[in-house]
This record gives structure tokens, sequence and C-alpha cells, in this order.
């Protein structure tokens, strides 16, 4: 799958919040703890900050203790792409979003049922929707 959307550095630099642009664009990691979806437990979705991609679903979500937004696994496997993340002296899985190419967070094998995997997100890489309530 292509990229959808592709823009410079400048245009990310404009519609992004500081915070989102480091993490998003330049693979930067929020500290643990400080990020606004942490606790989240609403019902909805976490869109892509930087294209607006749908990319967790708030079932998927749990508590992990890790200080960043965890889920089981994305809502497709096509919303987002891994590569080998070698920096930091570690070897670990980036998640990118398919859609911009923007850095998400990574994925690690201890995670809960049903996948066993914990895709550690960062909070200012996404953009929480909450469900609309049931009609009637
Ligand atoms: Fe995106």
């Amino acid at each position: 799958m292509e990229r959808r959307i592709i823009k410079s550095d400048e245009e990310w630099r404009r519609q992004l919040s500081r915070e989102s642009y480091e993490i998003l664009r330049q693979a930067g990691t929020e500290l643990p703890f400080s990020g606004q979806y942490v606790d989240t437990d609403d019902e909805g979705v976490y869109r892509c900050a930087g294209c607006g991609a749908e990319l967790f679903r708030s079932q998927a979500k749990f508590h992990s203790s890790s200080g960043w937004p965890s889920f089981t696994q994305p809502m497709l496997a096509d919303a987002v792409e891994l590569r080998e993340d070698k920096s930091h002296f570690m070897l670990r899985t980036e998640v990118l979003c398919r859609g911009c190419g923007g850095h998400l967070g990574h994925v690690f094998d201890d995670g809960p049922a049903p996948t066993g995997q914990r895709w550690c997100i960062n909070s200012a890489a996404l953009r929480f929707a909450p469900e609309e309530p049931p009609k009637g």
C-alpha cells in the first residue's frame, strides 16, 4: 500500500503541535505517564494525529503499567507498518502509520491475550474520537 499523505517537513511542523511533531516526524518518545491517553477507558477509536487514519480501537486497549497507551492489536494490520529499530542499543519493532509514515511507538511480545502483543503507542501520536452514544 502506498502512502496517502506526503508532506514536507515544513508542512508537518506547521500542522502538528510541537510534541506530536517530535514523536511522529522525529521518532521521539513522550515521557512515561505523561501522555493524555495513558488512563483513558472511554469507548472509541484512536486515529493518527498526523493523517487521521483509524489505528486502534478502545476495545483493544489495556493497562500495561508501562506509562504509555497500550493495545493488543491495531484495528487493521494494513493501517500500520512495522520496521526493525536498532536505535538506543536495543532491537525493537517500530510501529509507523502507513498513511503518513509517522512514528507511533513500538510493539513487543509481552502483551496479554488474545494476541500476546503489546502495542506501546505515544499519546501525542494519537487523537481519540469517542464513540457516538447509541440513539433512542
Ligand atoms: Fe498517519
